[in-house]
């Protein structure tokens, strides 16, 4: 009998960076040789550990993430994924990204990503004027990634995303529309783009001495500019930021949104297995220690992977799912399904959120209409995208 196997995504993360860049709460930092060597051995330790969880999975999406991966030698970032290809079922069409930065990548580093069997980028430019660069503590200039681009053409990848970044220090709208059109003339056009407007977040350097920043309104139009130029160059708005030519969606981050499962690595890295929400420790030496020592059973007997490395586990309960499931399925312009809704959670959707959901429609924030097969979609509207933060917390259960 054909086994069936249930589709994983993995995520990987390297935390180094050559320096902080002056708005980043991620998980990253700069580090000498051993501690990244250390690191790395311990990560490869831990995807190889932990596959034995998942013999009935199927990889679909590998995504390494950091923090700049591409900090990170080809040698070493072979050697990761050979121990994924070696302890996982790989799926035949799988996607496996790595996000780049420029400056910190050449033309043989990309050709070996290419070879390694990576064949999705995601290059972290932000702006293309590099006083904003400058502004913003990137360690790249325009012209990095300029160069890093055409490397990544020339090296054979055709699905690439470019992270662009409005609302930044001394950005007006049209230099921000400048940075647009200078992407949109790069040959071939990048398949994908994520447009974020910049959040000064606690305990970063811009949130101790907040820069002047375009104002609200600025910030909505640049928002606006982006979907209507990015719209009539043949992209498609198929999340809150994120924007693809036909078929190039990023499905390992659809996965997060349509909450299928997926296993983090490396520190701070979550999961979401079989509705278990778990994560590993933030701390790179806690997280050494851990693997080094072997790990022990995790403490709050939940079964679920991680062997005493993980924090935070977390059993979603129904109510917990369905919150998420709305949350993160209307981040998506295809909307929510109501019969998938109906198939996961054996209820309909109107009897938990049907008053919700006619409020919202009324309020013009959703749209909901039948698709082609008769089923009802719920979706965000134009201004729902705009206000996406207060539709959500509608989805609150009691
Ligand atoms: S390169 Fe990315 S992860 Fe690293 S400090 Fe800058 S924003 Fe943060």
């Amino acid at each position: 009998m054909k086994t069936e196997y249930k589709p994983l995504s993995i995520y990987i993360h390297i935390p180094f960076c050559v320096r902080k860049c002056l708005y980043c709460d991620f998980l990253s930092a700069p580090a000498g040789e051993k501690e990244k060597e250390d690191y790395l051995e311990c990560l490869t330790e831990e995807i190889r550990r932990e596959a034995v969880y998942y013999k009935k999975y199927e990889v679909q999406t590998v995504f390494i993430g950091g923090g700049t991966p591409s900090l990170v030698s080809a040698l070493w970032m072979e050697r990761i994924l050979q121990v994924v290809y070696d302890n996982y079922k790989m799926a035949d069409e799988r996607e496996i990204t790595i996000e780049v930065n420029p400056g910190t990548v050449s033309l043989d580093k990309l050709q070996a990503y290419y070879h390694m069997g990576i064949n999705r980028l995601s290059i972290g430019l932000q702006s293309a004027q590099d006083n904003e660069l400058k502004l913003l503590g990137r360690i790249h200039t325009a012209a990095d990634f300029f160069r890093t681009y055409e490397n990544a053409v020339k090296s054979g990848f055709n699905n690439i995303n470019v992270d662009l970044m409005s609302a930044i220090p001394s950005q007006t709208v049209d230099s921000y529309k400048e940075t647009l059109y200078k992407v949109l003339s790069l040959k071939p056009q990048p398949a994908h783009i994520s447009a974020y407007s910049l959040i000064i977040e606690e305990g970063t350097p811009f949130y101790e001495n907040t820069p002047e920043l375009p104002d609200e309104e600025t910030d909505r139009l640049m928002y606006k500019i982006t979907d209507d130029i990015l719209e009539e160059n043949g992209y498609h708005r198929y999340e809150i930021s994120n924007y693809a030519k036909p078929g190039y969606e990023c499905r390992h981050n659809k996965v997060y949104w349509k909450r299928g499962d997926y296993a983090g690595f490396g520190i701070g890295a979550a999961s979401l297995v079989n509705n278990v929400r778990f994560g590993n420790t933030g701390d790179i030496r806690t997280y050494i220690n851990r693997i080094a020592s072997g790990g022990n059973c995790n403490p709050e007997g939940i079964r679920c992977p991680g062997n005493g490395i993980r924090e935070n586990i977390q059993k979603l309960s129904v109510k917990e799912q369905m919150e998420e499931y709305m949350f993160l399925g209307l981040r998506l312009t295809e909307g929510i399904s109501c019969r998938d809704f109906y198939h996961t959670f054996g209820v309909k959707i109107d009897k938990i959120y049907g008053e919700v959901i006619k409020k919202l429609e009324r309020q013009g924030l959703l749209l909901c209409k039948a698709d082609e097969t008769g089923d009802m979609r719920i979706a965000l509207s134009e201004f729902g995208l705009d206000v996406s933060n207060v539709v959500m917390a509608e989805f609150l259960l009691e």
